[in-house]
C-alpha cells in the first residue's frame, strides 16, 4: 500500500490536482512555493500555501495541512482508502484527457498552417476587420478547409477509433470542420480541450466539438489584469485586442460555466465590463444583466456596456468606430 501511495503522489503532484480543480496560486518569492485562496475554508485573502518541492500544503487560516491524500480527505470528506481510490480514477481520466488534448493540439497546429494557404480564409478575417498577424498567431487562429485532417492525424499515428472519439472525424469518416475559421479553446493554462469553428460559408455559423468548452479565451495572457472586458465571441476578442484592449476575453456565448466564473473570481473585487451583443430582441442585454447579478454576488465589480443599437464589438469597429469611441462606451457603462 505504502509504495503504491508514494507512486500515486509522484504521478499526480498536489499542485496539478489543485490546478485541475480550478485552484490558482501565485509564486511566493524565489521559494518553490505557491499561495492562493484556501479551498477548505472561505476566505478573501490568500493563506493557503503549497510547497511544490515537498508536495505538501498548509493553510494559515484554518490550520490544515498535509499531502495530496490528506487534502482529498478534507476536500471531498473521504476516508484515506476512498481518497486513494478517487485519485487513481482521477489519474486514469487525466491520461485519457491528455491523449485527447494532444490530438486537439495537433489539429489546431495543422489548421494554423492551413490558414495561410487559403486566400478565402484570410479574406474572411479581413472582412471581420482582423488584420494584425501577431494577434492571429497569439490567438492560435487557423482554418479548416475540410477533407485533409483525417489523413494528417492518421499519419501522426492516431487510430480511427481515437479520431472518432475526438469528434474531429464524423462516423462517416469525414472531417467535421469544413470551411471554418478555427479557434483553439484551452484549459489549465494551455491544454487544448476543444476547437471552435466559425463557418465562412452558408453552414450554421458556430460549431464546437462535443467536449467541455474550456476556460475563458486566452486566459493565460489576460488573467493578470485587475479589470476585464467580457464579450460574446472570439472575433470580438480579436478586434478589441487589435484596438489595444488586451484585457478582453470571452466564454464563447453568453453562458459562463462554473469554471469560467471561478476564473473571473480569482481576484476578489476585480472589475468586469460585460459588452454583449446589442440585439434587436434584447436577449444579449437580458443575459448580461443576469450574469452581472451572479458576478456581483461573487464580490466582483460589474459594469454593463451599452453599444449602439444592433451592434456587437466586432461590428462596432467595422462601422469605423475607434478605440476612443469604445473607451467612451466603457466610460458610460453602468452598474447592473
Ligand atoms: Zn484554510
Amino acid at each position: 500500500m505504502g509504495d503504491s501511495v508514494e507512486r500515486l503522489k509522484q504521478r499526480l503532484p498536489l499542485i496539478e490536482y489543485l490546478k485541475r480543480h480550478n485552484w490558482s496560486g501565485r509564486r511566493t518569492g524565489c521559494r518553490p512555493e505557491f499561495v492562493g485562496l484556501c479551498p477548505l475554508h472561505r476566505e478573501t485573502r490568500p493563506s493557503f500555501y503549497v510547497n511544490v518541492a515537498k508536495n505538501v500544503f498548509y493553510c494559515h487560516g484554518c490550520g490544515q495541512g498535509g499531502d495530496l491524500i490528506r487534502f482529498v480527505e478534507l476536500f471531498r470528506c473521504l476516508s484515506f482508502r476512498q481518497s486513494v481510490t478517487h485519485l487513481e480514477q482521477e489519474l486514469g481520466s487525466q491520461v485519457r484527457d491528455q491523449s485527447l488534448s494532444g490530438m486537439l493540439a495537433q489539429a489546431a497546429a495543422f489548421y494554423q498552417l492551413e490558414l495561410h494557404r487559403y486566400p478565402e480564409a484570410m479574406r474572411y478575417l479581413e472582412g471581420r476587420g482582423l488584420r494584425h498577424s501577431g494577434i492571429i498567431e497569439e490567438l492560435g487562429i487557423g482554418y479548416a478547409p475540410g477533407g485533409n485532417l483525417r489523413r494528417h492525424l492518421s499519419c501522426l499515428g492516431y487510430s480511427l477509433d481515437q479520431l472518432l472519439k475526438s469528434g474531429l472525424i464524423s462516423q462517416q469518416g469525414r472531417d467535421v470542420f469544413i470551411k471554418r475559421v478555427i479557434f483553439p479553446c484551452t484549459e489549465h493554462d494551455s491544454q487544448v480541450v476543444n476547437l471552435y469553428g466559425r463557418s465562412i460559408g452558408a453552414a450554421f455559423p458556430h460549431r464546437l466539438l462535443p467536449h467541455s468548452k474550456g476556460g475563458l479565451l486566452a486566459w493565460k495572457s489576460i488573467r493578470h489584469f485587475s479589470s476585464l472586458i467580457l464579450v460574446e465571441g472570439p472575433f470580438d476578442v480579436a478586434v478589441l485586442w487589435q484596438a489595444g484592449f488586451r484585457n478582453t476575453t470571452c466564454a464563447l456565448g453568453t453562458h459562463l460555466t462554473s469554471a469560467q466564473v471561478a476564473q473571473l473570481c480569482e481576484r476578489p473585487g476585480r472589475r468586469v465590463y460585460i459588452a454583449f451583443d446589442q440585439d434587436e430582441n434584447q436577449v444579449g442585454q437580458q443575459t448580461a444583466r443576469q450574469l452581472a447579478r451572479l458576478l456581483e454576488s461573487a464580490a466582483l465589480d460589474v459594469r454593463i456596456v451599452q453599444l449602439p443599437h444592433g451592434q456587437d464589438p466586432n461590428s462596432y469597429f467595422l462601422t469605423r468606430a475607434t478605440a476612443v469611441d469604445f473607451a467612451a462606451c466603457l466610460e458610460r457603462s453602468q452598474r447592473p
